[in-house]
């Protein structure tokens, strides 16, 4: 066949993608063996059934034709509703183009504000497609590194360095994987480098509904950012709908009329029913998210206690998301070669740190996504299992 582009077999930048223990325990589970796999952002619940009867009636009443490219006029009202009550800024309809996901968001976040070539930060340690959006989107990835000892927080002269050339920021808070959230100070010190270098700011926001210790701000209300910053918002985390492929980027309003001429020469919109669905979980109030996020703040307390029963594995503390971040350095292994040894001896399947940048090498982040019994008695084994490598080493 004729050659593929640079651009997309370069995506993943060449290397192991950090992926190999997630497959690996796929296809353990495939064959029939019983593996707690705590490695995706995936809820252990599914979308409630109330959101499934909404789509449902939307398609049965007709939706099912091409739906309004920038997204249903009445969603766009009532996540401008909800932005605006959060954050505090006056937000409205065209400030916001709904998409397939807070993937398609960020990807159109890096297309409107990046030329070919262009340098794009994040913060390391990242999700892991961050890298791969920016590439996909024509730019270079330069990560920020930061440090565990401050709960993996950017800190202002990495800020600086990192930020030196480049054209866009991309931050996360509630943060995937560490759990951190970002602190007022954090946020301001992120401000102004993004407006003494005249930078966009790209702030992803999909977990703002699951925040256990202080409260989410998004940065796109602090003095002068909303003309620079572009907000991601998602339903998956926060309504469990993954898999219905439903989110949001918010800016300024020439920004989003220009992510809707991608929005229509790529996906071209949303499907109808679905849009509906996220209408109706929205407007049934904050009853659904905290049901959602629930499970989570239930296991970030078992975490706690049986983390701290012991002193070898180190507790990032999780202040939101669905993840707990563990420092396992003191074994001498890496986070790979740690999760490859747990997956092997205990059948139990977590992600090494280094598949989120390099920041976060010789750390773990254990997904909260299992029922509290299998949870505790994963983190029992895994404690256990570290301990007796620390012994050893
Ligand atoms: N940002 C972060 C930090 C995430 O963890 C995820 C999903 N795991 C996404 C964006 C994308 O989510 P979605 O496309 O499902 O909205």
């Amino acid at each position: 066949m004729p050659e593929l582009s640079q651009r997309i077999t370069g995506l993943n930048g060449g290397g192991s993608d950090g992926w190999d223990v997630f497959y690996r325990a796929r296809a353990m589970v495939d064959a029939g063996e019983d593996v707690i796999e705590l490695t995706i952002g995936e809820h252990d619940i599914r979308t409630d059934p109330s959101i499934l009867n909404a789509m449902y009636d939307s398609a049965l009443g007709g939706h099912t034709g091409y739906a309004s490219v920038p997204g249903v006029k009445a969603l766009r009202d009532e996540v401008a509703a909800r932005v605006t009550a959060q954050s505090g800024v006056a937000t409205g309809r065209d400030n916001l183009l709904i998409t397939t996901g807070g993937q398609a968001a960020l990807f159109a976040a890096h297309m409107a504000v990046c030329e070919p070539g262009d340098v794009a930060a994040f913060i390391d340690p990242y999700y892991a497609t961050y890298p791969g959006v920016v590439r996909s989107a024509g730019a270079v990835p330069r990560p920020v590194p930061t440090r565990a000892d401050v709960g993996f927080l950017p800190e202002h002269d990495a800020l600086e360095t990192a930020c030196s050339g480049a054209r866009s920021l991309l931050i996360n808070t509630p943060n995937n994987p560490t759990g951190a959230v970002y602190p007022r100070t954090t946020l301001e010190t992120i401000a102004e480098v993004m407006r003494a270098r005249d930078m966009w700011l790209i702030s992803d926001e999909v977990y703002d509904t699951q925040v256990w210790d202080g409260a989410h701000l998004s940065p796109r209300a602090l003095p002068d950012m909303q003309d620079r910053t572009l907000v991601i918002g998602s339903m998956s985390k926060s309504h469990a709908m993954t898999g219905s492929r439903i989110g949001w980027v918010i800016g300024p309003e020439d920004a989003i009329a220009a992510m809707i001429d991608l929005a229509t020469n790529t996906n071209y919109g949303v499907p109808g029913y679905i849009q509906d669905a996220a209408l109706f979980a929205l407007q049934s109030g904050t009853g659904l998210e905290v049901q959602v996020a629930a499970p989570f703040l239930r296991r970030r307390a078992i975490a706690e206690r049986v983390l701290g029963g012991q002193n070898v594995v180190r507790a990032i503390p999780a202040q939101g998301a669905m993840y707990v971040m563990l420092d396992i350095r003191q074994t001498g292994l890496s986070g790979e070669a740690f999760a490859n040894a747990l997956l092997d001896a205990h059948r139990i399947a977590v992600m090494p740190g280094e598949s989120f940048g390099a920041s976060a090498a010789g750390h773990l982040r254990v997904a909260m996504t299992v029922s509290d019994d299998r949870f505790e008695a994963a983190l029992h084994s895994l404690c256990r299992f570290a301990a007796g490598l620390a012994k050893a080493a």
